[in-house]
């Protein structure tokens, strides 16, 4: 290993929820943890305009403002906030061996791995840019969907998440169409019976969406039904993508179980990985509940447990 090798006690890697929880409450245990920002920093929720679930905000906080937040209470406790994404990383002994974009080598008692989940997204030029704009784009229905109360909005995919976002959109909208690209769904059975049952969701198959419309903001969709190729446009105002998430866990697959999907496993009730002194919080593990406020939570124990892990080896 060359000399300039950095050892530090505590890696945090992601700087969404999961990995800033983490920082505050390592940094407030003395654990001098460095947490590096990764591609996105701030993670998913600089995706998003208003966060009105976070408990402490009472008249919400915008999510770039709330990660912002995170990190000034995060370096409050002399939290090393570094730029730079990690590029590899070796489990195989310890302390684990971590490397930073091309040449920075450090080694770390504890890693608390906090990368996130990416939403997929259709990739559709008006999609995007309406996204990007705030302007009612969004992979979160319960992050967002209460600001569509009353009126009309569509949601894309067939899988569990979009029937499980269809039915919560139900009871905030007056209507939710769900656009299905085959003529069934992925869902399960129980919940394909919970869209079916619920009135005001109408489920469009065979359909695909050609384009998002509206200049600011969201005013329709374009979709067409890939059986007979008839296009028509629909009104909505909020138009919701729920084709899956992929978890950020490619680096760590040669040491770490994941399971089919590439969510990192978990020990039941804790951030334990498969490997010693490497623990996980947030989205990374969290195919489920996917909020900022549990990312938080598991950034908590992640923190904790690795200061349990550093006393029980003499090492804090
Ligand atoms: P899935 O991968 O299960 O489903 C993705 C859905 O999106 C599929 O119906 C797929 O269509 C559709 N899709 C993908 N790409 C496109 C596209 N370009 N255009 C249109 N549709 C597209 O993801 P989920 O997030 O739904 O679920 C992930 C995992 O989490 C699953 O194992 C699920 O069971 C689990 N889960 C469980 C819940 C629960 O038990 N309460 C709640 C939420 C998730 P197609 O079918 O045509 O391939």
């Amino acid at each position: 290993m060359s000399a300039e090798t950095e050892h530090v006690k505590c890696l945090i890697i992601g700087s969404g929820p999961a990995g800033y929880t983490a920082a505050i409450y390592a940094a407030r245990a003395d654990m001098k943890p460095v947490l590096y920002q990764g591609m996105e920093p701030g993670g998913q929720l600089m995706l998003t305009t208003d966060v009105d679930n976070f408990p402490g905000y009472p008249n919400g906080v915008n999510g770039g403002a709330m990660m912002a937040d995170l990190r000034a209470q995060a370096e409050r406790f002399d939290t090393d906030v570094r730029d730079g994404w990690v590029t590899s990383v070796d489990f195989s002994s310890t302390p684990h061996k971590i490397t930073v974009g091309e040449e920075k080598n450090l080694t770390a008692d504890t890693v608390i791995i906090s990368t996130g989940a990416s939403a997929k997204w259709l990739g559709l030029e008006s999609e995007i840019r309406l996204r990007d704009a705030g302007g009612g784009v969004s992979a979160c229905a319960v992050c967002d969907g209460f600001f569509y109360k009353g009126q009309d909005v569509a949601i894309v995919g067939a899988g569990d998440s979009a029937a499980e976002e269809a039915t919560y959109l139900a009871k905030l909208c007056k209507k939710v169409y769900m656009l299905v690209r085959k003529d069934h769904f992925r869902a399960s059975k129980a919940m394909q019976h919970r869209v079916t049952a619920t009135e005001n969701i109408e489920v469009l198959f065979n359909t695909e969406t050609l384009e998002v419309l509206g200049d600011q903001a969201v005013e329709g969709v374009r979709v067409k039904n890939n059986q007979t190729g008839e296009e028509k446009d629909i009104d909505i105002s909020g138009f919701f993508v729920a084709i899956g998430h992929k978890p950020n866990t490619d680096l760590f697959k040669e040491y770490l179980e994941l399971d089919e999907t590439g969510y990192i496993i978990n020990k039941p009730g804790s951030s334990k990985t498969n490997v010693e002194g490497v623990f996980v919080a947030g989205d990374a593990a969290d195919h489920v509940y996917r909020q900022a406020i549990t990312a938080a939570g598991t950034g908590c124990m992640a923190a904790l447990d690795a200061e349990r892990y550093l006393a029980s080896k003499g090492l804090h």
